[in-house]
């Protein structure tokens, strides 16, 4: 095979485990570091001809883009915004059982996401629920505190094939971060956060892709220039700043930062930090994802439910976590209760049956008359500026739930 048809399509097959789109995107920053690292892999002759037939365009598109399944509702923190904390109950961790029934539908989904609301190490089988989603042929990943996230746990995962680990870390000084994620040590992170770095760079290896989520609230935006200096320090490939989306308790209305519609303007020192850090990861060509500061109503959040799916720690199939879970909510100010959207337990019923059931194709065709799904899987609608759904028009009500969640409005 010509040298240049071998590196085209190892090129692709790296481009594809990633995430990485071959189409141009605004603020795009390519680092000239990820070629090199894929011409060494071709000089060890780490790929064999059986990666090279792995390339994207030859892999079947799946019917589901994302399984959410979520191995505990257990948390080791207490952090200040965190919405799922008064929903906890001891002991919430996936029975295995459990998790084999919704794992028989692996090789339906793109890509298992294995987050929930809690911290996804504190289940003891994480690393077998990371080997069965890529024996599956899955792109899969987690998002954690990273508190966990020793050295030997690290190895681990990549050595199961883990794709993409997102940490969650909302303050680049020990003092703000401390107060927000109460019960962490910002020294212990961030000599974990390094340790994969590092662990990666000793394999030559480009995997797992590294993330970090950063919830801005009023108390930490200020630092969120400071954290993408950081992040790249610490070889963060990119970094997703979120907005204290979901508001379950008392309180946390006021921690956000992002206007309602009708509200004025957004704060000054909010725009000019945010502004900053868009300049400083331009500057260090890292990528950065800013949510919007003002609410736009989208046809479809960019969770999806066309085609992704939530499974909670106790087997039941929700189309996302919020519907799952929550009944109480703040919303534009006010408080608002929803029924909870529950359509099966994978426990007791096979999914597919769960799937077509009449209440949930009914939720399925009201949000399918708002606007067909994109195609941007998970990991791809993280990057900047690719909402797949952010240019349409929306025709009619959404589901029940959907009205009042700010997914919906891309904040
Ligand atoms: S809009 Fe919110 S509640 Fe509705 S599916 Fe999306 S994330 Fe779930």
């Amino acid at each position: 095979m010509p040298a240049g048809v071998f590196l085209l399509q190892t090129f692709l097959e790296e481009c594809y485990n990633f995430n990485i789109r071959l189409l141009p995107i605004k603020n795009w920053a390519f680092d000239r570091s990820f070629l090199d690292l894929i011409l060494k892999h071709i000089a060890r002759k780490d790929f064999g001809l059986r990666d090279i037939f792995k390339i994207s365009f030859l892999k079947p598109k799946r019917k589901f883009r994302l399984f959410q399944v979520e191995p505990t509702m257990d948390c080791n923190l207490k952090c200040c915004m965190c919405p799922w904390m008064n929903l906890r109950r001891p002991g919430s961790k996936m029975d295995w059982k459990i998790f084999e029934a919704a794992a028989r539908y692996f090789r339906l989904a793109e890509e298992v996401d294995l987050t929930g609301g809690g911290e996804p190490l504190l289940h003891p089988r994480l690393e077998e629920m990371v080997r069965s989603a890529k024996s599956a042929g899955c792109v899969v990943g987690f998002s954690t505190n990273a508190t966990l996230l020793f050295p030997e746990q690290t190895q681990i995962f990549l050595d199961a094939g883990i794709d993409w680990i997102a940490y969650s870390v909302d303050g680049a000084t020990p003092e703000t971060y401390e107060r927000i994620r109460g019960g962490a040590s910002f020294e212990k992170v961030m000599k974990n956060i390094c340790g994969v770095q590092q662990l990666k760079e000793r394999r030559g290896s480009i995997k797992p892709r590294t993330m970090l989520f950063f919830v801005m609230m009023k108390e930490n935006v200020h630092e969120l220039p400071a954290m993408v200096r950081l992040a790249k320090c610490m070889g963060i490939d990119q970094i997703v700043a979120k907005n204290l989306d979901v508001i379950l308790k008392e309180g946390d209305d006021e921690r956000r930062i992002f206007r309602n519609s009708g509200e004025g303007e957004v704060d000054s020192s909010v725009s000019m930090a945010v502004a900053e850090a868009r300049e400083v990861a331009r500057d260090l060509k890292i990528l950065l994802r800013v949510y919007e500061l003002t609410p736009v109503e989208k046809p479809i959040c960019e969770q999806s439910p066309l085609k992704s799916l939530f499974v909670a720690w106790d087997g039941s199939v929700s189309p996302c976590i919020n519907l799952s879970y929550i009944q109480d909510r703040c919303f534009g100010g006010k408080w608002q209760r929803f029924p909870i959207v529950r359509f099966g337990n994978v426990a007791t019923e096979p999914l597919e049956v769960i799937w077509k059931k009449t209440e949930y194709r009914s939720f399925r065709k009201l949000l399918q008359n708002r606007g067909e799904g994109g195609s941007a899987n998970f990991t791809e609608s993280l990057l900047p500026d690719l909402s797949p759904y952010s240019e349409r028009r929306c025709s009619s009500s959404p589901p029940p739930g959907c009205g009042v969640c700010y997914y919906l409005y891309g904040v």
